[in-house]
């Protein structure tokens, strides 16, 4: 079932189109991504979608309702995080979900509250307002708030935005454990390439407001033809030169070279390697990823 369905939207903010002509939809269960440069237009976008926006053309639909007539109705089970949102700063944390469940009628109040606390790692800070807490305690707070009424939607702007790495990981797992758990469907915007490849079903490429891309990461990255072979050898510079001569892109990475080579060019370049007797203690062949499409695709995008 389509859970969420935008047709032809478009945001002018006087003469500047911050978001031309976007159609998308999410299925029941699907993780979506937007993907996107800053300034692409991925806010504006989910913006549009939450209805705090209103767009300058097109329409939002969820459930097969449009959003225009059945807001609060809809409201219901959708919920959000965004980084831009104005938090009330004087509320400590446990009054702000409190708050929040209490918006959303949740019933047994008092036990989720107390759950997303332990979830999100929160229990310590719960009687700190909210303007004593880092960007990163700021960012686990709007990630639990946007849990906390098991929606069956949910509009992820930047949700691991300002968090260390090992945090950003646990939300991640939480994010595609809740999905497996209640069929939640979400739409996440982020421009972190090798988590959009790892959480995201579909990802839709965004750029000066317009879609260029909306693939599989699978199928987006198999348009790249080049793999990364990770070298080992024994006399760099002779790899080196023969890299230089052969017009082949390589990197250095403490003992390894990293050579591009093109899938189908593999086997000739490993019989090259043997002919020039450039001889490898350790060799290890990297796929094309998400990075990668992003990277040859840029100056197109
Ligand atoms: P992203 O989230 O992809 O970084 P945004 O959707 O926030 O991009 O912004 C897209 C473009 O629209 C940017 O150039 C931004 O400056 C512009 N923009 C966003 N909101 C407004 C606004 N309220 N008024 C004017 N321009 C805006
Ligand atoms: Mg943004």
């Amino acid at each position: 079932m389509e859970i969420l369905k935008a047709k032809n939207l478009s945001k002018q903010f006087g003469k500047f189109k911050a978001v031309d002509n976007v159609s998308l939809s999410l299925q029941e269960g699907e993780i979506l991504g937007l993907l996107g440069p800053n300034g692409a237009g991925k806010t504006t976008t989910i913006q549009m979608l939450l209805g705090v926006l209103t767009p300058s053309k097109g329409e939002v639909f969820y459930f097969g309702k449009n959003l225009k007539n059945h807001r609060e109705e809809i409201l219901e089970e959708v919920n959000f995080s965004s980084t831009y949102t104005n938090l009330p700063w004087d509320l400590t944390v446990w009054e702000n979900l409190h708050f929040i469940s209490y918006l959303y009628q949740i019933e047994n109040r008092k036990k989720r509250v107390e759950e997303m606390l332990e979830l999100f790692k929160l229990k310590e800070l719960q009687k700190h307002p909210i303007k004593e807490l880092s960007a990163g305690q700021v960012t686990r707070l709007n990630v639990a708030k946007a849990f906390i009424n098991f929606p069956k939607v949910l509009l992820l702007d930047e949700p691991t935005a300002s968090l260390d790495p090992d945090v950003a990981g646990y939300i991640r797992e939480f994010i595609l454990e809740e999905r497996k758990k209640f069929k939640v469907s979400i739409v996440f915007t982020s421009h972190n390439m090798a988590e959009v490849e790892e959480l995201c079903d579909r990802v839709i490429f965004i750029n000066r407001g317009k879609i260029v891309a909306d693939d599989t990461p699978e199928n987006l990255a198999k348009t790249i033809e080049v793999c990364h072979i990770e070298l080992l050898v024994k006399q760099k510079e002779k790899l080196i030169s023969y890299c230089k001569n052969n017009q082949l892109n390589f990197r250095q990475e403490g003992k390894h070279i990293i050579v591009d080579v093109k899938e189908k060019l593999i086997a000739e370049f490993l019989r090259n390697l043997t002919a020039n007797a450039i001889e490898y203690d350790e060799i290890s062949i990297e796929k094309p990823t998400l990075e990668d499409y992003f990277i040859q695709n840029a100056p197109k995008l």
